[in-house]
């Protein structure tokens, strides 16, 4: 490569620094360096196999991929095989298990009733007609106006309070309409076209989109260690937290993190199915994940369980940030970030925390491909 060859340097080896990786080396004589502050690459999506059990662990949480978009479904699929996994969620409120997102089971459990669907939604329609408000604007109107007061109050009100402990009227309503309302009895927790996991693991998938000898990764290398040596030329990808890049000069955004709590248990299976959510308050965590559910193809030699459970607070100095908070005050914030990084030169911000966005999966590969398509390789076409 020649020292006029650009270089690249992308901070953070998640989704979204992976793929655009990838993008450049496939299609350009370009070297790409990846630096990732954590010990190993994949984000919050990573997860590795615990040697005791043999059980894959999602490190960050179950992880499931499910997209709609056939250009992300395409592309994850070059460098995996998917299983045909189909995610579902049961929920406990005060002893006893309900099926989620809430849908016509849902209903008749907790009302004790038999609805059929158009009886379902009369009744529901009549709780939320009686709240009389038809134009929600924050998350706890929205709710109401989804499921009426009730089930408001039975499933979200309390595990919104453990997930943000922030007032649910402050919270934005595009939290709560991830989640589907139906009155039938489909219980799956996402609709979308395409879903399943990565058949020998998510650790195989980035592997082999890193697989150029192009890319190089320098793993346990904080950027902002390395930042004031960095040759000002050098296109720089930054997918870390976008206040952070700014050293806080605006002041911070607010976060939630997560601290999860592993054990391994000596019995065969702890609670039927891969994610638990707990709707009371007095249970302090929100759920808890069971991993050998999510491969059921994978065939189990020994009686023992991993399980891990997710506890919720605001993320302080040092944390790893997790989910944006988002709320009016953030959202001022984040115009003047945003304003700050359109005068700087040759640095993208990219991902869920570089963008301050709640993204899923598909949608951080998706916003990766399209930052390539459009800001990227017009730069380097000279190159091919
Ligand atoms: P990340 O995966 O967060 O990667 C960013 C990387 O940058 C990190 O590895 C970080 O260590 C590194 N970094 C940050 N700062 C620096 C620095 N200064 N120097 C070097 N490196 C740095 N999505 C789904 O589609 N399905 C799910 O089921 C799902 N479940 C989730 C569950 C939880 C608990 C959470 C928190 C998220 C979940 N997501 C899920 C969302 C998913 O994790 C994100 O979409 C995805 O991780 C986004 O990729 P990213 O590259 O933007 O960010
Ligand atoms: N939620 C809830 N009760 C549940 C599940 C979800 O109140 O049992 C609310 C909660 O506010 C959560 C939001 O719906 O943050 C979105 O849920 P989702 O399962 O998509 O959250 P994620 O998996 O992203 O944490």
């Amino acid at each position: 490569m020649s020292s006029s060859t650009p270089k690249v340097l992308i901070v953070g080896a998640g989704f979204f620094g992976l793929t655009i990786a990838e993008r450049i080396a496939s299609n350009f004589d370009i070297e790409v360096t990846i630096v990732e502050k954590r010990n190993h690459i994949g984000g919050n999506a990573y997860s590795y196999i615990n040697s005791d059990t043999n059980i894959e662990v999602h490190k960050y949480g179950s992880h499931l991929f499910h997209t709609s978009n056939e250009l992300v479904w395409k592309y994850v699929n070059r460098f995996s095989n998917f299983t045909n996994y189909q995610h579902q969620v049961w929920t406990s409120y005060q002893g006893k298990v309900y099926s989620l997102p809430i849908n016509l089971h849902t209903m008749n459990t907790f009302f004790d009733k038999n609805f059929k669907p158009i009886e379902a939604k009369e009744f529901i329609q009549n709780q939320i007609f009686k709240e009389g408000n038809l134009t929600p604007t924050n998350f706890e109107e929205k709710a109401i106006s989804l499921i009426g007061r009730t089930l408001y109050d039975a499933f979200i009100k309390e595990y919104t309070h453990k997930q943000w402990n922030v007032d649910p009227k402050k919270l934005d309503q595009s939290i709560i309409s991830r989640l589907p309302v139906r009155y039938d009895y489909n219980n799956r927790y996402f609709s979308d076209k395409y879903e399943g996991l990565p058949l020998n693991g998510y650790a195989e998938l980035f592997s082999k989109m890193i697989e150029s000898n192009k890319i190089k990764i320098l793993l346990e290398t904080d950027f902002f260690d390395i930042r004031k040596d960095l040759n000002p030329d050098i296109l720089t990808i930054y997918t870390g937290p976008i206040d952070k890049y700014f050293d806080y000069s605006y002041g911070g955004l607010t976060w939630r993190t997560l601290d999860f709590q592993l054990e391994i248990l000596d019995i065969e299976d702890y609670q039927g199915t891969s994610v638990m959510n707990f709707a009371d308050l007095e249970i302090p965590y929100t759920r808890i994940h069971e991993f050998q559910h999510l491969h059921p193809e994978r065939k189990k030699s020994i009686k023992r369980t991993i399980i891990s459970k997710e506890f919720s607070r605001f993320s302080e100095v040092g944390d790893d940030p997790y989910y944006p908070i988002n709320q009016a005050k953030d959202r001022e914030i984040l115009k003047r970030y945003r304003y700050a990084l359109s005068k700087e030169r040759n640095v993208l911000f990219g991902g869920r925390l570089g963008t301050y966005q709640y993204l899923d999966m598909h949608m951080a590969i998706a916003s990766a491909l399209s930052m390539y398509e459009n800001q990227i390789r017009p730069l380097f076409k000279k190159f091919i």
